[in-house]
């Protein structure tokens, strides 16, 4: 039981971490994650393929608002993750 308790907790563990990461992005983007958790998704973004180009998609975004940023920062972001989440599927 051990073993598989070990096979089945890598892919978990990732799994959490990976919906963490995409629930997180913008925050960890903007730096409003405590230590801990930005760490985790800073870890989870060196393991995970998907949430590097997540991420450096949304700073991308951040990036080419600009100014407009404060504007609508509400518009752009969950549209970006619902494309990623859409293309994730
Ligand atoms: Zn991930």
């Amino acid at each position: 039981m051990t073993g598989m308790w070990q096979m089945l907790g890598r892919p978990l563990r990732h799994w959490r971490d990976h919906r963490f990461t995409i629930t997180n992005s913008s925050a960890y983007l903007d730096g409003e994650l405590v230590a801990a958790e930005h760490r985790r998704v800073h870890a989870h973004a060196h393991a995970c393929p998907k949430c590097r180009y997540l991420l450096a998609s949304l700073r991308q975004t951040l990036i080419g608002l600009g100014g407009l940023r404060r504007a609508a920062p509400e518009s752009v972001v969950p549209d970006v993750l619902e494309t990623l989440r859409a293309a994730d599927s």
